[in-house]
């Protein structure tokens, strides 16, 4: 679960982290208010969507010679025609895709005298099972491109959980940002309170860029991204409330609605499956035969009539599917309890695209006997190989006709 930089600033803040101050506002008005509790000269304006690149991004309703979703004011009427010019509108930048994001939140945040622009990040490193802190004196631009370009710019340390964060790393990270004397100093007692902020939120990742040296030597932090780690979010019912659905895909909603778990994907061909390892076969599989799958979908192990029912119309109310994969295996639930829900729920969305289901495990005989006395059209495949052919040639006879 992402949330906003605001709410991310905020966030880190109360665990002592220094941030500009800053106000965010839902509309013009909020935002022209803000200028008079913030201490200027100097006001930035920025669209708060959950995607970075906003500073070169570019509005599609504007032009390509516009500004993007950061802009610098120095007055009420600066900030107002910045506000006017983002909020409703859709920004794309590198990480929303071309579709882009519309803007519906703001933060109008005091504006930095900045020195030097660095990265600092901390993140959960899946290869060495420990937090990671990444840091590069390269802040500010793309850090992807520094990576690519530069990789002895970016310098990794692991924390092991057994002693936790100790002197030795915050000095490592103030060497690999080159800091000496009291900025040193300021960028291992700030690495101490994200770390703080990092385990008190079980986040997945914090992500700065850029952290600032302020032109008065002041280490602030002035971009964050901040996500949680989703499994966890019961144990903070406070954090889980910043949640923003508007940020979220629809469908990806109403998956989690019915405890479903649905990721969209680019490609033509619907998969329902159950057990998220069979899910990832099944996409490979498909990719295998030549097309690539529209979702991943796990039913999970008791998938129930309603369920199976609620995969159905989530796949189906994604245009781009044009063939569904049912690969179910029955080992909780039976198979022919799935074929009833199968051929209910084929009947109660109209399913207007071919399916192939490959059913497996207790009761598999009863349950292709449902499937092929339904009268629907429903191919039935014999294993999870003969199933991805059938739904691959389907789909392209059709593309063909
Ligand atoms: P994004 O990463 O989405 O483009 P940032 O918050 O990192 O958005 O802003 C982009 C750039 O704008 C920063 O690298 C920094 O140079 C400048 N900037 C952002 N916030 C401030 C601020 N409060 N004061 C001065 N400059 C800022
Ligand atoms: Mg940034």
């Amino acid at each position: 679960m992402n949330i906003h930089e605001y709410q991310a600033k905020e966030l880190l803040s109360k665990f002592g982290v220094a941030v500009p101050a800053g106000i965010p506002a839902m509309s013009v008005e909020e935002a022209v208010a803000a200028v008079g509790k913030l201490p200027g000269p100097l006001y930035v304006v920025k669209a708060q969507i959950h995607a970075g690149g906003r500073g070169k991004g570019k509005f599609k309703e504007l032009g390509p010679d516009a500004k993007g979703g950061v802009r610098l004011a120095r007055s009420e009427e600066e900030v107002r025609a910045a506000a006017q010019d983002m909020l409703g509108n859709t920004l794309v930048t590198i990480q929303t895709g071309p579709e882009g994001k519309e803007v519906n939140r703001l933060y109008v945040t005091d504006g930095v005298d900045i020195a030097r622009e660095f990265y600092l990040a901390l993140l959960v490193d899946r290869s060495t099972g420990r937090i990671a802190v990444v840091a590069s004196t390269e802040g500010g631009m793309d850090i992807e491109e520094v990576a690519h370009s530069t990789p002895e710019k970016i310098h990794t340390i692991t924390i092991d959980p057994a002693t936790g964060l100790m002197p030795h790393h915050g000095r490592s990270v103030a060497a690999a940002l080159e800091l000496t004397g009291d900025l040193a100093k300021q960028a291992q007692r700030m690495l101490g309170k994200l770390y703080d902020a990092f385990l008190g939120t079980d986040a997945s990742q914090i992500e700065i860029n850029p952290l600032a040296v302020t032109k008065d030597d002041k280490l602030l932090v002035l971009d964050a991204k901040v996500g949680f780690d989703s499994n966890a979010m019961f144990r903070h019912p406070d954090l889980a409330e910043l949640r923003d659905l508007s940020e979220e895909d629809p469908m990806e909603i109403e998956a989690s609605k019915h405890d479903l778990a649905y990721i969209k994907l680019d490609g033509n061909i619907g998969c329902m499956v159950n057990g998220a390892g069979l899910a990832m076969a099944t996409m490979d599989i498909i990719k295998l035969n030549g097309a690539f799958p529209a979702n991943f979908l796990d039913v999970g192990g008791g998938a129930s009539k309603e369920k199976v029912t609620a995969a159905f119309k989530i796949i189906l109310s994604d245009p781009a599917v044009q063939g569904i994969l049912v690969n179910i295996f029955g080992g909780i639930m039976r198979c022919d309890i799935i074929a009833e829900g199968i051929v209910e729920a084929a009947r109660e969305v109209h399913l207007a695209v071919p399916l192939v289901v490959r059913l497996e495990g207790t009761n598999v005989e009863q349950g292709k006997a449902i499937l092929a006395e339904s009268g629907l059209p429903i191919v039935p495949a014999n294993d999870l190989g003969d199933a991805a052919k059938k739904i691959v040639e389907q789909v392209k006879e059709l593309e063909a006709a």
